[in-house]
Formats: structure tokens, sequence, C-alpha cells
């Protein structure tokens, strides 16, 4: 995987379910070497091409603490997966994963037995930092895009850029994106640092996302009529941008999550 030779995916929602991390159902039963896995999981964006699957599944009692990361290898009889049916997003590669009675060694288990909370955690913050900064990059593209057509078009006899309330949804959107810029780089001199600041990375993701869904809809107003003509960036931009708002861990889940972890 590290070579770029296999593909992994990060198995997590299940079709009951994304934010309720507890109540996770699918099953590894442990028999001798072997784990047992018993379940689905849904909307994982790789699924139909990857190796293997990095799987949250339940290997103890009810609750976090019951759960485990199994690596699983996809050509593994009893595994088999799907697209989504109708699923709105130009990664044509996520899909839905069935598991019945997959034999999986015990020596693929990632992490402790029934302590797999703790390595879910870690890894949606490396998502989470990876999600930002192509967010970021998305609006930067938005804004990109908004600048050089409002320096073009003309109406009412000067330029786009001309006009007063255009240049102020510009500098708005540039505004909001230097924030998120600089409460990045906050994050990134604390991580290295050796820091885990989980509040302020879910709080930066929120305002990321939402930084990314301002842009979004303000460079296509300055595009007007063209952004939905053609094979056009901000068009793709803004129909995708929910969801960096939802994937990842959603905007409600985030700041529930920085809340309890600032004691409110
Ligand atoms: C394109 C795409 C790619 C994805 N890729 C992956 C992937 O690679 N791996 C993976 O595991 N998953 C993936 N997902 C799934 C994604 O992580 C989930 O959609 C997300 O975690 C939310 O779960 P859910 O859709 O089941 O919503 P639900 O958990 O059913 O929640 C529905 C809504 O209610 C809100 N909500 C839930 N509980 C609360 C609460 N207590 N308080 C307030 N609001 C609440 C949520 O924020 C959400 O807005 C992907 C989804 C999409 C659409």
């Amino acid at each position: 995987v590290l070579a770029g030779e296999k593909k992994i995916a990060f198995a997590v929602t299940e079709p009951g379910g994304g934010s309720d991390v507890s109540a996770f159902t699918t099953t590894a039963e442990r028999k001798g070497d072997v784990f047992v896995v018993n379940g689905g999981k849904t909307l994982i964006s790789g699924a139909l091409k990857a190796d293997f699957l990095l799987t949250a599944v339940r290997t103890g009692g009810p609750g976090m603490g019951g759960l485990s990361m199994l690596l699983i290898e996809t050509d593994r009889p009893g595994v088999s997966r799907g697209p989504v049916p109708g699923l709105q997003w130009y990664n044509r590669n996520n899909g839905w994963l069935q598991f019945d009675n997959v034999e999986v060694p015990v020596s693929n288990l990632i992490g402790v037995e029934n302590r797999g909370f703790a390595g879910l955690a870690s890894q949606f913050n490396i998502e989470r930092f990876s999600g930002i900064s192509a967010t970021l990059a998305m609006a930067r593209t938005c804004i990109a895009e908004a600048i050089a057509f409002a320096r073009e078009r003309q109406t009412f006899g000067k330029r786009l850029i001309d006009h007063q309330s255009m240049r102020h949804k510009i500098v708005e959107m540039i505004q909001r994106l230097k924030a998120a810029y600089a409460f990045l780089d906050i994050l990134v001199w604390r991580f290295s640092r050796g820091e885990t600041p989980v509040a302020d990375l879910a709080l930066l993701k929120v305002q990321a996302t939402t930084t990314l869904e301002h842009c979004a809809r303000e460079s296509l107003q300055v595009l007007g009529g063209r952004a939905y003509t053609g094979d056009n960036r901000v068009e793709r931009i803004y129909r995708e941008a929910r969801i960096f708002v939802i994937g990842g861990g959603s905007e409600e889940i985030l700041r529930d999550l920085a809340a309890k972890q600032m004691g409110l």
C-alpha cells in the first residue's frame, strides 16, 4: 500500500448509520486463530477497487469498548461488493461491502482487541487533516475561477470586478479562506510538536468545509449562468461540497466532539 501498488479503503459506515460509531453491528467472532466476520458496510470510498479494507468490527460487547480494527483482504471468500445505487459523486469507486462468514487470521488485527475505537479516532484525525487541505484547495480554485471570470466579463459597460458588490464577494471569500489557512497553519505547527488538539481539529474541519460551501456558492454566483455550462470546475465543486461537510465526521458530530473535549 505504501509503495502505491495496492489500494486500501477505510470501512466504517454501516447501512444502519455512520455517526454513531458505538452502534456498529458488523461482528468478528474469534474461532481459534481466525475471526469470522459477518455484516455490511456502505458508502465506502474506494471500496470497488480496494485490495484491503481497514474495517471497524465488533469483537466484544456493545458500545465503543467492543470495537476492533481488522485488515480484511477483499479477495477472501465471503467478501462481496458493489456500487451504491444512485450515488451522486464522481468517485465511482465508492461502494457497499458485504461480509458472509469471512475468515480472517487473528494476525490481521490492527492494534489491541476491543480497543479499536482509539485507532479509529486517530485514523479520523489523519483523514480530517487531509480532507481539510483538499477542501481549502477547492475553495482556492473557486476564488481563482471567479477572479478570472470577473476580470473578463463586461456588464453595464464595465468589467464585473469593477462593480463594488462583485469585489466584495471576492474579498470576502479571500478573507474567509485566509482565516481557515491561518487556523490550519497553527494546527500543523501543534501536531509537529507532538500535540493532538482534537477539539481544534474538529472545529477546523467545520471551518474549512463551511468556508468551501461559502466560496462555492459565491464564485458560482459570480460566474452566473456560465457556471452551468460545459465542464465547469466551480459547478462540480458546488455540487460536491456537501459531502465534505458530512464525511469524516459531520458538522454536528464534530461540534459536539469539540464541546465534549472542552468539557462544556
Ligand atoms: C461520497 C461519500 C464518501 C464516503 N466515504 C466513506 C468512507 O470512505 N468510509 C466510511 O466509513 N464512510 C464513508 N462515507 C460515509 C460518511 O462517513 C457518513 O455518511 C457520515 O459519517 C454520516 O453518517 P450517516 O450518513 O450514516 O448519517 P447519520 O449518522 O444517519 O446522521 C444523519 C444526520 O444526522 C446528524 N446527526 C447524527 N447524530 C446526531 C446527533 N447526536 N446530534 C446532532 N446531529 C446528529 C448527522 O450529522 C447527519 O447530518 C462516505 C459518504 C459519502 C456520501
